[in-house]
């Protein structure tokens, strides 16, 4: 038995060591390297060993987080603990324990009880801290620990020059677990899929992404090792068994899909890698789901394109937009009266949408006139209180968006006014609270490849859609549902469709564009906020268009573009389009800065549009002018 004295000199040590580790639980805190130096401070200076910390899981199990290395090994029979400490919580809850299977001494002298009591403390102070960053469903990190996490990891694999991959990981159909057995079973199917991820990748950094979607990087790993170990989790969770009914013989057996992205050959740092693991993971649920996709071996090498980025022309982003892009001023061409706010083409015609005058000026390009002129101020229903977007339906109705009014106007251009969309209900009472087929400030309108309509809604932060007849289809697609979880709340500015009929709704209070299905399921965001300079995210994005007809990806086909390409625009600290492929790739962008308009160059890009030609008709709000923009290639 070692001897524990009053030593002054060695309480000098054990206070100085104790308060390093105070210092790091408030600083540079990594929460397994502090719990492990604090069980070895306990087992240097006490006969204390086998130290654990572990956690309640939802099984009511306890899951260890932390041991010594004095902790027996599993196998041999490790009995109960002989010392047991609560850890509560600061909300009371106790989920934490610290068990110490043993000590040599019949108990506790003074220095050690107290050794241990201020441990105890740092303990309850890391694992407060703890909770914050990890997910108490599974146990797994959360997206707030993860993501210092990964920026350490990936600093450290750049110094060393050592291989990762990162692997995104899906559980397949996971809504019918839930719609068929019920949520507590859906969460047991997350906690035991975790269970296996911790298991298989032990020793990696692994963490729940949100929802049923988990991160797993893999140190050390080439393509080869990347792919088996990713083939290795999808066996595993392929015979994974949850039992829902053991009397019945009723369990679940989940799949998951896997998106895989290599280190340093795809990019070279976390935030790229995981969204090419999440385009990777989009494939592998195409293909079928219950497999791993790797992210394209084609794709430029992220070392290659950082060199060649000035001078090489070559697949998207490094095709030079700017000089390509051949851009005509309508005002200059008097087609712009006034203040225009919105654009639409369809056929030879082109819409514009004045907010001075309020109307819609209707300019043929086949006669070379202009056709008609819709609505003007005024509250007459024929007429416009506060338009702020229009879309022309295949069909030719001209669709105005009157904010104040809570309503949709549809205009026939040889007929004027036509009807409403919102504001009345069936019996023609006025209405715009949150009722469903009801529109509160909306804000956007857009018409899908059949024709049906989309309007987004500012105060309900919603999108719903109506048949070519203006009559509410059912369809109501909420931001702020579980599915798209954004993180401040949701502020819908535009909407647009592809041919499809994927929705894609531009949410500026969380700088994204989320894409659902027609069926108005949640699928992807599509970039996200970031720093001015970054391309592929967002800086004050304002609008939305979708290349619904595909003609702009004829054009930039060599670019990888894809029929239902996003196309964003950004104002203020940058002044920018942005191109998305429809699964969310990033292709490229445009930015206004680099082009010398001979007109002015004060662009502050307001609503845009695409046509079926695939030329860009963008509104200049600074210089109050439209300008159409058309790229070489194809199409045109
Ligand atoms: P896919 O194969 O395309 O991934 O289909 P899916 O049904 O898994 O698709 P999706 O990603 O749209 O569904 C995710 C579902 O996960 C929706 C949501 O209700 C559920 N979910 C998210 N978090 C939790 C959770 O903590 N517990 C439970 N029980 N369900 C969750
Ligand atoms: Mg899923
Ligand atoms: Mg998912």
């Amino acid at each position: 038995m070692a001897e524990i004295h009053f030593d002054p000199r060695m309480r000098r040590e054990v206070d100085l060591d104790l308060l390093k580790l105070q210092d790091r639980i408030n600083h540079d805190f990594d929460f397994e390297e502090v719990v492990g130096e604090i069980f070895s401070l306990l087992e240097r200076r006490t006969n204390l060993r086998g130290c654990r910390l572990s956690a309640l899981g939802r099984d009511l199990n306890k899951r260890p987080l932390v041991e010594s290395a004095t902790m027996p090994k599993k196998g041999k029979t490790r009995g109960c603990p002989t010392l047991s400490y609560p850890l509560p919580l600061t909300n009371d809850e106790i989920r934490h324990t610290l068990d110490i299977y043993s000590f040599e001494a019949a108990q506790l002298n003074l220095p050690e009880s107290d050794l241990l009591e201020r441990c105890l403390d740092l303990l309850y102070q890391s694992v407060n801290k703890d909770f914050d960053e990890r997910d108490y469903l599974t146990g797994l990190y959360n997206r707030r620990g993860l993501e210092p996490r990964l920026a350490r990891f990936f600093a450290d694999a750049k110094r060393d020059e050592k291989p990762a991959a990162v692997l995104m990981l899906d559980l397949d159909h996971f809504k019918k677990v839930n719609d068929a057995y019920g949520h507590p079973v859906g969460d047991l199917v997350l906690f035991e899929f975790a269970g296996l991820l911790a298991d298989v990748a032990a020793g990696c950094l692994v963490g729940r992404w949100g929802g049923e979607e988990f991160v797993v990087v893999l140190p050390n790993a080439d393509r080869d090792r990347a792919l088996a170990a990713a083939e290795d989790i999808r066996a595993k969770t392929e015979k994974l068994k949850i039992w829902v009914d053991k009397g019945a013989g009723k369990f679940v057996s989940p799949t998951c899909s896997i998106g895989v992205a290599l280190f340093p050959r795809h990019a070279d740092e976390a935030e790229t890698l995981i969204h090419f693991a999440d385009v990777a993971l989009y494939e592998a649920k195409n293909a079928g789901r219950n497999r791993a996709e790797l992210y394209p071996l084609d794709a430029p090498d992220v070392r290659l394109r950082k060199l060649g980025a000035a001078v090489e022309k070559g697949p998207l982003p490094l095709r030079d937009l700017e000089s390509e892009c051949e851009i005509i001023s309508l005002k200059s061409r008097d087609l712009v009266k006034g203040f225009p706010l919105a654009v639409a083409v369809a056929g030879p015609r082109l819409f514009i949408l004045d907010g001075q005058t309020k109307k819609v000026y209707v300019y043929d390009g086949a006669a070379k006139e202009f056709a008609a002129e819709l609505g003007g101020a005024g509250d007459e229903p024929h007429q416009l209180e506060g338009p702020v977007d229009l879309a022309v339906s295949p069909d030719g109705l001209v669709l105005v968006v009157d904010a104040p009014n809570h309503v949709l106007k549809m205009f026939d251009v040889g007929r004027g006014f036509v009807g409403f969309i919102g504001g009345r209900d069936a019996e023609g009472a006025p209405i715009f609270g949150y009722i469903k087929g009801a529109l509160n400030e909306p804000v956007a309108v857009s018409v899908d490849g059949e024709g049906r309509i989309l309007v987004a809604e500012r105060m309900n932060r919603r999108v719903q859609r109506f048949t070519a007849a203006g009559e509410f289809d059912g369809l109501e697609v909420p931001l702020d549902a579980a599915d798209v979880a954004p993180s401040y709340q949701p502020d819908p500015r535009d909407v647009a469709a592809d041919r499809a009929g994927n929705i894609y709704v531009l949410d500026a209070g969380n700088s994204v564009v989320q894409k659902f299905d027609a069926a108005g399921h949640y699928v992807k965001a599509l970039g996200g906020p970031g720093p001015a300079a970054d391309a592929g995210r967002f800086k004050g994005v304002t609008a939305l268009a979708v290349d619904r007809e595909g003609g702009l990806a004829a054009k930039l086909r060599e670019a990888g573009g894809a029929s239902g390409a996003v196309v964003t625009v950004e104002a203020g600290d940058v002044n920018r389009l942005q191109f998305f492929g429809p699964d969310g790739t990033f292709l490229g962008l445009l930015d206004f800065a680099k082009i010398g308009l001979k007109f002015g160059n004060l662009v502050r890009p307001g609503r845009l549009t695409v046509t079926a030609r695939g030329n860009i008709y963008l509104v200049d709000q600074g210089n109050a002018d439209i300008l159409q923009l058309s790229f070489a290639g194809e199409g045109s």
